[in-house]
């Protein structure tokens, strides 16, 4: 090589070095190791559990600390019936699993987390590893941000339609709490006499006059539940009109052949949906139901593992998934479902009561704007009470519930007010039901 050409060949390699450093996709990968700092790596410092009940139930909810002071997020993990099982995985299981880890990598974290105790999907452990997923998803929508929505894929509709919950001990009562709730705006009530299966219709406890069971266990008979339900269904239609969704929940206390013949019976009132007919061991009793009925059917309120919704999906047995975020394992894992539920019509109905935090709730809501088959959500009025220990509360009006759109979940928690609502001192136990003989009714 001559001089000449080398200097040719030199500048051609200068030249194309240049040229190579300024091309768009150099310049994309410059501009990404940018961004990337711009996220420093954070680590997970500490993650605790935090205990209150501003309107009754034993709410936990899962705080985790960055390595950026000031950085939070927050979770819901809670397990009205269990609270202290669940805070005792947090903060001697969880909080040393998780410490020193990347806060950024959700979904690696789910994995290991979910698989560190090597037995998994029970409530208590699926609720501890919900706090942490919940957190960390409000972490990273703070870092970028963003209302986690927003992360992913932003929204499919303005606010999230929503229902309400009546109930009376008798007809009339019934009546006027439905009008009351269609006056707010409600277009969907869900309708009941008296507490699930309305026991106070039952008149003889036979087990109490023969000693068995506790004084305060309570009765409930199937035949005054089954004959009740249809003629609440047709006076409610016949008082407040066609207009108005109606809803209702068996919650399973029902044989499986009563409840084929009660939802074939409610089918003239065009219900939005009936949920939970049977018990989740009766699950092979849907193939039945559904060739019976065309009545909607929600089912899963009580199922643990996500994959105990495959089956019911992919056999078309079911029209929505009643899922608590925090019981099958957070957020990450209820995205997966329902997708899982689009490819088969399924729509969403997240479970919403009053034993889900505020936080859990906008959980449930930025999932409902995010996805396309997004059915129908349970709503919540919080107290003032609930208000001053969760500042940024969702929102119902005109019947739509709604987040606010500060960055992560929009939901934080005072902890100073939070130490004024300790959990109630008695435990909170699942009352036992039992049929005019004793028999324990299962939920
Ligand atoms: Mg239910």
């Amino acid at each position: 090589m001559n001089r000449r050409d080398w200097i040719k060949g030199l500048g051609l390699g200068v030249g194309a070095g240049a040229v190579g450093l300024m091309s768009p996709s150099n310049a994309f990968a410059a501009e990404a190791r940018r961004g990337t700092k711009s996220l420093a790596p954070l680590k997970i410092t500490k993650v605790r559990a935090i205990k209150t009940a501003p309107q009754r139930a034993r709410l936990v909810v899962v705080k985790v600390e960055t390595s950026e002071p000031g950085l939070y997020g927050l979770g819901c993990a809670t397990f009205n019936q269990r609270p202290l099982a669940v805070v005792t995985a947090v903060e001697e299981y969880l909080d040393p699993f998780a410490r020193g880890r990347d806060v950024d990598n959700i979904e690696d974290l789910w994995q290991n987390a979910y698989t560190s105790s090597y037995w998994r999907n029970g409530p208590v452990l699926n609720n501890a590893l919900s706090g942490l997923d919940m957190a960390l998803w409000d972490i990273k929508g703070k870092r970028a941000g963003m209302p986690v929505y927003q992360l992913i894929g932003g929204k499919c509709r303005f606010a999230a339609d929503c229902y309400v919950h009546s109930s009376g001990r008798d007809l009339k009562e019934l009546e006027e709490s439905v009008k009351k709730n269609m006056e707010l705006g409600f277009r969907h009530i869900r309708i009941q006499l008296g507490a699930y299966g309305s026991p106070h219709l039952s008149t003889k406890a036979d087990f109490r006059d023969a000693g068995f069971g506790a004084p305060q266990d309570t009765l409930m008979e199937a035949r005054p539940y089954l004959k009740a339900t249809p003629k609440m269904f047709e006076h409610i239609r016949n008082t407040c009109g066609e207009e108005i969704e109606l809803l209702h929940d068996m919650h399973e206390r029902v044989e499986p052949r009563d409840a084929i013949r009660l939802l074939k019976e409610l089918e003239r009132y065009r219900p939005f949906f009936i949920e939970d007919p049977v018990a989740p061991e009766a699950n092979d009793y849907f193939r039945q139901i559904r060739a019976a009925t065309t009545v909607p059917i929600a089912m899963g309120e009580l199922f643990n593992s996500p994959h105990e919704w495959v089956g019911l999906m992919k056999e078309r047995l079911i029209d929505f998934i009643r899922v608590h975020l925090s019981q099958t394992g957070g957020f990450s894992v209820a995205r997966k479902i329902a997708t899982l539920a689009e490819w088969f019509n399924v729509r969403s109905a997240w479970h919403g009561p009053n034993d889900v935090s505020p936080v859990g709730h906008a959980a449930n809501i930025h999932l409902d704007l995010a996805i396309h088959n997004f059915g129908i959500q349970e709503s919540l009025t919080f107290s003032d009470a609930m208000r001053e220990v969760f500042p940024g509360c969702p929102t119902v009006k005109d019947g739509y519930f709604y987040v606010n759109e500060a960055p992560g979940w929009g939901v934080d928690i005072n902890e100073e007010a939070a130490k004024k609502f300790p959990y109630p001192e008695q435990p909170g136990y699942w009352e036992p039901v039992r049929r005019r003989d004793g028999t324990a009714v299962r939920p």
